[in-house]
């Protein structure tokens, strides 16, 4: 009989995670067993609620910190603040999508900060803590963007392929040890961002649901079909557990073959 909770005892982090990927992979955790801290750059009561609803589901020990990634101070605070870090989950992200002569610098800014500079200054204050007890697990929340390119997303794919080099090189600073550092790429991945976007684009191409989702917005996925958050949550899952023990420094692609075209 599989242990229900393999992640009793582990505090995970997930930045980003009071709506979508972070919220589901949270969810998975707190199910495992895991102590988890949510986050977010809000302070709204509903994030507070988030964070109770969740213990009381999973009868896992759920918290809500506060702080705006867009800031290397505060994205080292949120994990000082939690105190401990076993599995730190950088998920929060942004995007805009505009061709690079007509970037806004501000966006530009914005995307490389949250979307890549806060997992460094988020690995930096938790690596110590793995250290401390003897075994931790980095996992980025990177994108079919790490590995490939789109036009009109240059400081999102910049800052996904970023990410990706930078998973490497946590790995390799941590390879001797009970540490292991990796990114998951996603492909189109059902999340309240996505689903906003059908009415829209139904409208936009005067198509019905499902045509708009198969030949718009799941043009590249070979699969058409969306990826799961509790997919993206098992993924992160297997990554914490001991037979992904010897799996670092690498990509794991959950986007129905985007990738392998
Ligand atoms: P989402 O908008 O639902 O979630 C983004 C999260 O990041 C939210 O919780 C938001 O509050 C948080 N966030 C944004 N700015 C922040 C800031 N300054 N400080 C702290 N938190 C901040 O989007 P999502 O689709 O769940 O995306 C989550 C991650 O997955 C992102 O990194 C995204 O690039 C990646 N991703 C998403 C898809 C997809 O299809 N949805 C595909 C590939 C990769």
């Amino acid at each position: 009989m599989p242990d229900a909770t393999p992640l009793r005892g582990k505090t995970a982090i997930v930045t980003g995670s009071n709506s979508g990927i972070g919220l589901g992979i949270a969810r998975s955790f707190a199910r495992a067993g895991a102590s988890v801290v949510l986050n977010s750059y809000t302070d709204d009561e509903s994030d507070h609620a988030l964070a109770r609803d969740m213990a009381d589901e999973t009868g896992s020990d759920v918290r809500y910190i506060q702080a705006d990634l867009s800031d290397g101070d505060q994205a080292r605070a949120l994990v000082e603040t939690a105190g401990v870090c076993d599995v730190l989950v950088n998920n929060a992200g942004i995007q805009h999508v505009a061709g690079i002569d007509e970037f806004p610098t501000a966006k530009w800014d914005a995307i490389i900060a949250i979307n890549l500079s806060s997992a460094f200054h988020t690995t930096a204050a938790a690596l110590p803590m793995m250290r401390r007890a003897g075994w931790g697990r980095v996992i980025n929340i990177a994108s079919a963007h790490g590995l490939t390119a789109s036009p009109y997303k240059s400081a999102y794919v910049a800052a996904k392929h970023g990410v990706v080099g930078m998973t490497k090189v946590v790995a390799l600073e941590t390879a001797e040890e009970p540490i292991t550092a990796n990114a998951i790429c996603p492909g189109y991945v059902m999340t309240p961002l996505i689903e906003k976007q059908i009415p829209e684009t139904m409208e936009k191409y005067g198509l019905d649901r499902e045509t708009a989702i198969k030949e718009v917005l799941l043009d590249r996925q070979p699969s058409k079909a969306f990826a799961t958050t509790d997919q993206l949550g098992g993924t992160a899952i297997f990554l914490c557990s001991d037979h992904a023990a010897q799996i670092t420094g690498t990509t794991i692609s959950v986007d129905g073959g985007w990738t392998a075209l």
